[in-house]
């Protein structure tokens, strides 16, 4: 039997095999641990009902692994070094669409229309390109199509910022942008020592699924979402601050804000990073409210 293409033997073998040489300006950091993307795949539960959309395949690692589960793999790889490579890497597997896209450019409600049976699951498998990491998770989370599971690679740090709690240094306009559409959960942490070439920080697998009960009504996420931006502005300064410097200085406005702040029971010397998602929106609401 042919070895994994992720263990380093057949990586190394397919490298050398067609000239690749890494462009760093691509995120290109290969994964090259079958137990580590076998674990990435067990988290995804997948089956043959399953329609899978992969971001950046590389050279087909994490690919043939969830060929051999989902009923459907479409791959988008922005490297078109690399579609000759995963056409070879990949025949084995009538399942897979390589497509040689931008995901940052890709049209996702037309793809899933044009590639998948939109009435079964569809999920998002990848080991993300580090330097678009939260531009990727934004489009997931934020376009208007429905995915049963995202499971994705990215350096830790973007992790702990995806599940950090209110008060933490790492909780933040992403953190929010998270939380009101997913329910995030870090599934292993990753050495940097599982890829070639290696990267400079430290991993972590990260599973978002969909919330069951809506927490803010599609009709208002994007609203929401440049609310949160504004307070968030300068994170160190007070949140009044933060909403007087958008919203006016008038005596007016700073006493409808005074009272929108101390209505969630904080003092208003209150930073927007101590506040929960709940107690955020009960101040975008009153806000609305107030008719600003
Ligand atoms: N999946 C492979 C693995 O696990 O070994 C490769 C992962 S590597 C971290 C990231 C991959 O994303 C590279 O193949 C890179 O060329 C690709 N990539 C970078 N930017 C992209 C973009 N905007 N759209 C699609 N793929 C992209």
């Amino acid at each position: 039997m042919t070895e994994l293409i992720s263990s380093p033997e057949r990586t190394r073998e397919i490298l050398q095999a067609h000239g690749f040489t890494f462009k760093k300006s691509l995120g290109q950091n290969f994964l090259t641990n079958p137990g580590l993307l076998q674990d990435m795949v067990a988290a995804a539960d997948l089956s043959a009902a399953d329609q899978v959309i992969e971001i950046g395949p590389g050279i087909g690692a994490l690919t043939e692994l969830l060929a051999q589960k989902a009923g459907k793999v479409v791959a988008l790889e922005i490297d078109q070094r690399l579609i000759p490579i995963l056409a070879d890497t990949l025949q084995a597997y009538p399942n897979v669409v390589v497509k040689n896209a931008d995901i940052l450019k890709v049209d996702l409600p037309a793809l899933l229309a044009a590639e998948f049976d939109v009435t079964k699951p569809i999920k998002v498998l990848a080991n993300l390109p580090y330097y678009i990491t939260t531009p990727i998770l934004l489009k997931l989370v934020q376009a208007q199509v429905d995915l049963a599971q995202i499971i994705v690679m990215m350096q830790y740090e973007v992790a702990e910022r995806i599940v950090a709690t209110p008060g933490h240094k790492a909780y933040g306009s992403l953190t929010l942008a998270i939380a009101m559409n997913m329910q995030a959960q870090i599934v292993t942490k990753v050495p940097k020592s599982a890829f070639i070439p290696q990267p400079k920080v430290d991993s972590a697998i990260v599973s978002l699924t969909p919330l069951t009960t809506e927490i803010i009504p599609k009709a208002e996420k994007a609203q929401f979402n440049r609310f949160i931006q504004i307070v968030f502005k300068q994170r160190r300064k007070r949140l009044l601050n933060n909403l007087l410097s958008f919203f006016g200085k008038t005596p007016a406005i700073k006493a409808t804000m005074t009272a929108g702040i101390t209505s969630l029971g904080v003092t208003v010397d209150v930073r927007a990073e101590a506040l929960s998602l709940g107690q955020l929106e009960a101040l975008f609401r009153f806000i609305l409210k107030n008719q600003y």
